[in-house]
C-alpha cells in the first residue's frame, strides 16, 4: 500500500495521527498538544490515540522520558509500523499480557483442559505417556466464516502452543469439513462435543503405548505384527 496523506485519508485518528507525524513533523522532531488540537480540530482525546501508536512500534517521548523537553511537547523519537496499511497494524500490534483474573476465568471456562488437544493439565499424553500437559492461557486467533478474525483468550497445553502458536483457528474451513463428513462421523463427533471429551480408540491407546517403547522393543512389536498370520 502506498502511503496515503494525512489529511485526505478517511481513517480513525491514530492512523490519521501516524501519518500526521510523519508527513508534517517528521523522524527526530517535536510537536505540541497544541498543533494537535490543530491538526485534528473537534478530535476529542486525539494525543491519546496518537500515543497508541506506542502499541506499535512508535517511539514519542514525553517530558518524563525526555528532561529536556518542556511539559507541553513530545518528540518522534522513531517512526513504527505503517499502521495505515490495515495488515501490517494487525501484525504489529503489541500483545498486552493477559491478567491473572483472565487467565483464572479462561481456564474455568475451558475446563483446565486444552482447547487443541483436548488434554487435561498434569494428565500424560496418550501418544507420549512420559510426558505430562502444563497449561497456559494463550490468545488465539479465529477466521469467521465472513473472513472476519477475532482473537480471545484459550487454555491450551504447552505442545500445543509450540506447534501453533500462530495459526489462527479456521471456524470457516471447520465447518465445511464438518459438512462434508458422513453420518457416523458426525454422530461421532456429536457425542464427544456433548461431553467436551473424546475417545480414543484401542487402535490408538495401543499405537501410543508402541511409540513410547524403546527402539529394540518397536522394532520386534513391529516385527510380530507385520508376520502373515
Ligand atoms: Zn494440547
Amino acid at each position: 500500500m502506498s502511503e496515503p496523506a494525512w489529511d485526505e485519508l478517511e481513517a480513525g485518528t491514530m492512523v490519521r495521527g501516524a501519518l500526521w507525524l510523519k508527513q508534517v513533523v517528521g523522524e527526530g522532531n517535536t510537536f505540541t498538544k497544541q498543533q494537535i488540537a490543530e491538526a485534528f480540530p473537534g478530535v476529542a482525546q486525539a494525543d491519546r490515540r496518537i500515543r497508541d501508536l506506542r502499541d506499535h512500534g512508535w517511539v514519542i517521548h514525553t517530558n518524563t522520558s525526555d528532561a529536556r523537553l518542556s511539559a507541553e511537547a513530545q518528540r518522534l523519537v522513531k517512526i513504527g509500523a505503517p499502521v495505515w496499511d490495515r495488515e501490517a497494524r494487525r501484525a504489529s500490534q503489541r500483545e498486552k499480557p493477559l491478567s491473572a483474573k483472565v487467565r483464572g476465568e479462561t481456564m474455568e471456562r475451558d475446563g483446565y483442559m486444552c482447547r487443541t488437544c483436548g488434554i487435561t493439565g498434569g494428565e500424560s499424553y496418550p501418544d507420549d505417556p512420559v510426558n505430562t500437559a502444563v497449561l497456559s492461557v494463550f490468545r488465539k486467533e479465529v477466521v469467521l466464516p465472513d473472513g472476519s478474525r477475532k482473537t480471545g483468550p484459550m487454555a491450551e497445553c504447552k505442545r500445543c502452543r509450540s506447534g501453533s502458536a500462530k495459526s489462527a483457528r479456521r471456524l470457516d474451513k471447520l465447518q465445511e469439513r464438518i459438512g462434508a463428513l458422513d453420518e457416523a462421523a458426525k454422530r461421532q463427533l456429536a457425542q464427544w462435543m456433548a461431553r467436551d471429551e473424546r475417545d480414543w480408540s484401542d487402535l490408538e491407546l495401543l499405537w501410543s503405548a508402541y511409540r513410547a517403547l524403546p527402539p529394540e522393543y518397536r522394532d520386534q512389536l513391529r516385527a510380530e505384527v507385520e508376520k502373515p498370520d
